[in-house]
């Protein structure tokens, strides 16, 4: 037999050893798995969700570090919980995998979650500390209230859109935010039974402020609001109460929000 020959046959048999080990192996496998499913406990379902949350981990990561460290977030509690709270949780599941990118999305009924630079910046701006009491008009996906929630803030928050509103509601006290509470209502009103807050942040864009939000912040307390014209450019404003009857307004910059209405929505 020739050199090459003796090589090709040697080959041949230990590809058929392996390939039987394998093949055994997973027999073996099959053989032992019958009979063998295992119950769902809580435990397992917990080990589970908190698994594919970790496959998230490094989009969030890129997230935090690209479109929030780089456009100039500066509080470590805010950097802190953007890179906790679960994003694609709050979009529709066909865009789990944009629920990173550095974009507003559409989560339905013509309505969008904002860019996490976005829900950063108006959270930072909040000024807000551990167990402050916020309202905030816009629940939306509920991803905004998720940040302040995680912050550890009583979080009050008011959606015009009742199928919006359900779904947050659900969605929140699935994921054990247990300190956001959402409400189905038009936020022009605020909550007065609530009021005074530390802090109002309103996510939708109005032409003008609502009196009624600036009378239910507390003296020292900041509100957050686009206000403009619908479908353009609105500025954002960081509105400081100063005494009963004075405030005092700040100019963050150009934004983009979707309308602030008044009569919820009409039937698709
Ligand atoms: N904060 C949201 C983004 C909200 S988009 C998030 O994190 O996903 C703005 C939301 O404001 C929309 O859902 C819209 O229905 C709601 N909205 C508009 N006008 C409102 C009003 N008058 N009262 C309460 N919610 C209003």
């Amino acid at each position: 037999m020739s050199k090459r020959l003796t090589v090709l046959v040697v080959l041949i048999l230990v590809i058929a050893l392996v390939g039987g080990v394998i093949f055994l192996r997973g027999r073996q496998h099959a053989v032992e798995d019958i009979g063998e499913v295992p119950q769902e406990t809580e435990e397992l379902q917990r080990a589970t969700d908190i698994a594919e949350i970790d496959l998230y981990v490094a989009a969030r990561e890129q997230m935090v570090e690209r479109g929030v460290i780089a456009y100039g977030i500066i509080s470590p509690e805010v950097i802190e919980v953007m890179r906790r709270v679960p994003r694609h949780q709050f979009v529709p599941e066909e865009y789990n995998h944009l629920a990173y990118a550095d974009n507003p999305l559409p989560i339905g009924f013509g309505q969008t979650i904002s860019q996490p630079y976005i829900v950063a910046l108006m959270t930072q701006e909040l000024d807000v500390e551990e167990g402050d009491k916020v309202l905030e008009v816009g629940t939306g996906s509920g991803y905004q209230a998720a940040v302040l929630g995680e912050l550890d803030l009583e979080v009050f928050t008011i959606e015009i859109i009742e199928p919006l509103a359900n779904e947050a509601e659900q969605r929140l006290e699935e994921l054990g935010y247990e300190r956001v509470h959402v409400r189905n209502a038009d936020g022009y009103f605020g909550w007065p039974e609530e009021a005074p807050f530390d802090a109002i942040i309103v996510t939708a864009a109005p032409d003008h402020i609502p009196q009624p939000l600036l009378q239910q912040l507390k003296i020292g307390g900041v509100l957050v609001i686009p206000v403009g014209p619908i479908g353009g450019i609105q500025e954002l404003w960081r509105v400081t109460r100063l005494s009963a009857d004075e405030f005092q307004s700040a100019s963050l910059g150009g934004v983009r929000f979707v309308p602030f209405t008044r009569a919820g929505y009409d039937d698709p």
